[in-house]
């Protein structure tokens, strides 16, 4: 076996046990450029595709070539960026084939029977260390729908993926087991359908349309707070499946126990099975996305400004894309590709910067939404409970993100008294040390402060 046919069975290995978004990512245009006394020399395009490969897959990589060659013991990865061949070969002969993806990409169009966009893939979904325990949760679900863990209950900020992933899996079940009946609809539109049978006496109807549903995907179910006839035919509907070992998946911008208004007994539904988080995807996982993302449509932009966007745009994943659309809108309207200093311009508006955003009005804002108070609650001369825990949260994270004075954060609150200041922020201080739901909360608010 030649360098070459060794390393096509390395790639054949390796795309069966990674998804077809990082392999395409990490794999393209690599080579085994040496072979020499128990060692294998790998080429790579970049720094990245090297740490990569060298941190995540270089046992999995040697193990496969041991299998064909037990002498094998040691794989070197060295940078090559001409290492592109494939990259040209691509460009010639699949253009036809690339343009005709493209055309059939934009044509996806929405589900009517599932509500399912087709375009939410797990082959398009980049799996990092930030949604690895989400992804690997949905992917079981899809193989056991109804017996792996029901409910499946995704939480985390926005754009980063909840939508996609659990809109994948429905579009996973749909293909492999035909017959069953996949639901996919957003908290919006059931809240809604829930209010206009109400008004139209038509509530049996609708509770009907869900008996015979197999699997139930429900986005965003945070909008059911505070809405109490929602909730109770929620509960009613979910039980009845439950019963019948039908699939429920469900999605939130936080954990089961932060959503404010939520009857207890939904509470305790929603995180009876298996509940996981997606997080802010790191450098890696951006400059992956942003990889996949240009290979869907189609275009290219050099490395350097993959680079520039993967360590500046860090708000979340739909970011990312939306720096990409502004890019690929300037290269349809303009013949030549747009150099850094261009790059730097067109996404002035997308660059994370923590100490624009992070400021005294952004904390009491998100606090009372958080909440779901009024942000002149928080200043109410109340010791309500619900009111004083999040006033207390809000002084604390006025202290400890800004550094604002005792003093100063009392006189903001109407006190002349700066102990009780001190008293909120050591009493949230040592129970986020002792209690895991307050910590979740407060790294929850906190990234919506630094990502507003
Ligand atoms: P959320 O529902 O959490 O607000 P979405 O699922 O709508 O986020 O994701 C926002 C956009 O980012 C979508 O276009 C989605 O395809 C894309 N996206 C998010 N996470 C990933 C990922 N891990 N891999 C590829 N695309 C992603
Ligand atoms: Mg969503």
């Amino acid at each position: 076996m030649n360098n070459n046919e060794l390393w096509q069975s390395v790639l054949a290995q390796m795309q069966l046990c990674i998804s077809k978004a990082n392999f395409a990512t990490w794999f393209q245009n690599t080579d085994i450029i040496g072979k020499d006394q128990g060692k294998i020399t790998i080429s790579v395009p970049n720094a990245f595709s090297k740490e990569w490969l060298s941190n995540k897959y270089n046992k999995l990589i040697l193990k496969t070539i041991r299998e064909t060659d037990l002498n094998i013991r040691e794989l070197d990865f060295i940078i090559n960026p001409r290492s592109a061949k494939n990259l040209v070969v691509k460009n010639e002969l699949e253009e036809e084939k690339i343009q005709a993806e493209q055309l059939k990409f934009e044509e996806f169009k929405v589900n009517k029977e599932t509500n399912l966009n087709p375009r939410y893939t797990f082959e398009n979904f980049v799996v990092g260390s930030f949604n690895e325990l989400a992804h690997a949760a949905s992917l079981a679900v899809s193989d056991n729908p109804g017996s792996a863990y029901n409910p499946l209950f995704i939480y985390g900020g926005v754009g980063l993926g909840k939508t996609h992933l659990i809109q994948a899996v429905g579009n996973k079940i749909a293909d492999t087991f035909k017959k069953k009946k996949v639901k996919y609809i957003p908290s919006e539109k059931f809240v809604s359908g829930i209010v206009s049978a109400i008004n139209s006496k038509s509530m049996e109807a609708l509770k009907a349309s869900f008996a015979p549903i197999d699997v139930l995907i429900v986005d965003d179910v945070q909008f059911f707070a505070g809405k109490i006839k929602s909730q109770e035919e929620f509960f009613n509907i979910f039980n009845s499946l439950y019963e019948k070992n039908k699939q429920i998946i469900l999605s939130s911008d936080r954990p089961p126990n932060a959503i404010p208004e939520l009857e207890e007994r939904l509470r305790s539904r929603f995180s009876g099975g298996m509940t996981v988080d997606v997080d802010l995807p790191d450098y890696e996982t951006r400059l992956a996305i942003l990889k996949t993302k240009i290979e869907e449509k189609n275009f290219n932009l050099g490395d350097n400004i993959l680079e520039y966007i993967a360590s500046n745009v860090k708000k979340n994943v739909r970011e990312l894309e939306g720096a990409l659309n502004s890019l690929a809108i300037y290269c349809k309207t303009n013949t030549n590709m747009p150099d850094i200093e261009m790059v730097k311009k067109l996404l002035k508006g997308f660059v994370f910067s923590p100490f624009n955003v992070a400021n005294h009005k952004k904390i009491i804002e998100t606090v009372a939404k958080f909440y779901n108070l009024e942000e002149k609650n928080l200043f109410d001369q109340t010791r309500r409970k619900e009111i004083v825990r999040p006033r207390q949260v809000a002084m604390f994270l006025l202290r400890k993100e800004l550094k604002y004075s005792f003093p100063a954060i009392a006189r903001k609150f109407g006190n002349k008294d700066h102990t009780t200041v001190i008293y909120a922020y050591k009493k949230i201080l040592q129970e986020s040390e002792e209690n895991n739901k307050l910590t979740e909360e407060l790294n929850l608010i906190r990234q919506r402060v630094y990502s507003g």
